[in-house]
């Protein structure tokens, strides 16, 4: 298969006064070109510092990628200098956040903005850098688009912001677009648009998208693949069809049953049980035990590797035990 992006054996640190956080402890995922890959897990699962290794985004907090390669079209950005991961960023990764706000430039027009990233990545004239931003927000639907060229991100709406740094993102035509969290702040009506914006864009574009989310609704409508992340690692990996037909770690099926469905209004939603454990204690064996209605002594004492359930479908869980062993976990010292 044709992987645009593969992060292999994973590590990112945080070395805090308190000691070493292990927020991302081994983590294997590929990207498909042109395809979504959902990467959702609960906060605290390293869903996000996963998506801050790929974009180098760790300096300025105390997080290091202790181990493992990122290879983007096969060339390990791990080993870039931070010149030329910035280098990569707006060109080939492109990223949005949760909050637009904090990304856009608040004493800056949107038309300004928009050409700015073109005129990093281009050498034309402000002029042609100016149209093309008109172009890119006419694509992702704003209203208006001569008029909001002039305008300043405190004049938008929550929702125009996030087209506005949508268009910022794919207006370099990147290979790899992360959205973490995207929608996450915006109302159902306004989410639903943006998610349909991803879609239709994705497949204009050709572009790959890493998606995080805690989300698995959000999953079901954009992703094509899901990587469920817990506890720093993935424990269950496969195509969006699959996971939502056939989950099999106790985690996904805990997650799954969350999802508010039709009819459910007014009832309370399910939750899984417990909490995430704090990264200074993480239990021995598998890091879902405490919370596992499943757990056995064994679970306790060892944790489990990947075996294999079906075609691209991998659990990190004990009770698929029957199936084939892919890879064992490598428990790091230090
Ligand atoms: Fe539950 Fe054991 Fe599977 Fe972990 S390995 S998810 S504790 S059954
Ligand atoms: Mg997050």
């Amino acid at each position: 298969t044709d992987n645009v992006l593969e992060i292999k054996n994973l590590h990112t640190y945080f070395y805090t006064d308190g000691g070493v956080i292990k927020a991302v402890d081994g983590v294997d995922v590929e990207l498909r070109r042109g395809a979504t890959l959902g990467i959702v897990g609960e906060s605290g699962s390293g869903k996000s510092v996963t998506s801050l290794s790929v974009m180098g985004l760790l300096t300025g907090t105390k997080g290091k990628i202790a181990d493992g390669e990122i290879l983007l079209d096969g060339d390990d950005i791990v080993k870039l200098t931070k010149e030329q991961q910035r280098k990569l960023r707006g060109s080939k990764i492109s990223m949005i956040f949760q909050e637009p706000m904090t990304s856009l430039n608040p004493v800056m027009k949107i038309g300004d903005q928009v050409a700015e990233c073109v005129l990093q990545h281009e050498k034309i004239s402000k002029k042609e850098a100016l149209k093309k931003a008109e172009d890119m927000l006419r694509k992702t639907g704003v209203p208006r688009v001569e008029h909001m060229m002039k305008e300043y991100p405190f004049q938008l709406s929550g929702g125009q912001r996030q087209r506005v740094m949508i268009a910022m993102a794919l207006v370099c035509k990147p290979e790899i677009l992360i959205a973490d969290e995207p929608t996450t702040a915006l109302d159902v009506t306004i989410q639903a648009q943006i998610l349909d914006l991803m879609n239709q864009l994705k497949k204009e574009t050709g572009t790959s998208i890493l998606f995080i989310t805690h989300d698995l609704g959000v999953v079901a409508e954009v992703c094509d693949d899901v990587a469920v992340m817990y506890c720093g690692r993935v424990v269950e990996r496969g195509d969006v069809k699959t996971i939502f037909a056939n989950p099999s770690h106790p985690y996904t099926k805990g997650l799954l049953g969350s999802i508010p469905r039709l009819g459910d209004a007014g009832k309370e939603l399910k939750s899984i049980p417990g909490n995430v454990p704090n990264p200074k204690y993480m239990p021995k064996g598998c890091k879902f035990a405490p919370r596992c209605p499943y757990a056995s002594e064994k679970c306790r004492e060892a944790e489990p590797g990947f075996f294999q359930i079906g075609e691209g479908h991998i659990s990190r869980c004990w009770l698929c035990e029957s199936g084939q062993l892919k890879t064992d976990h490598v428990e790091k010292a230090g």
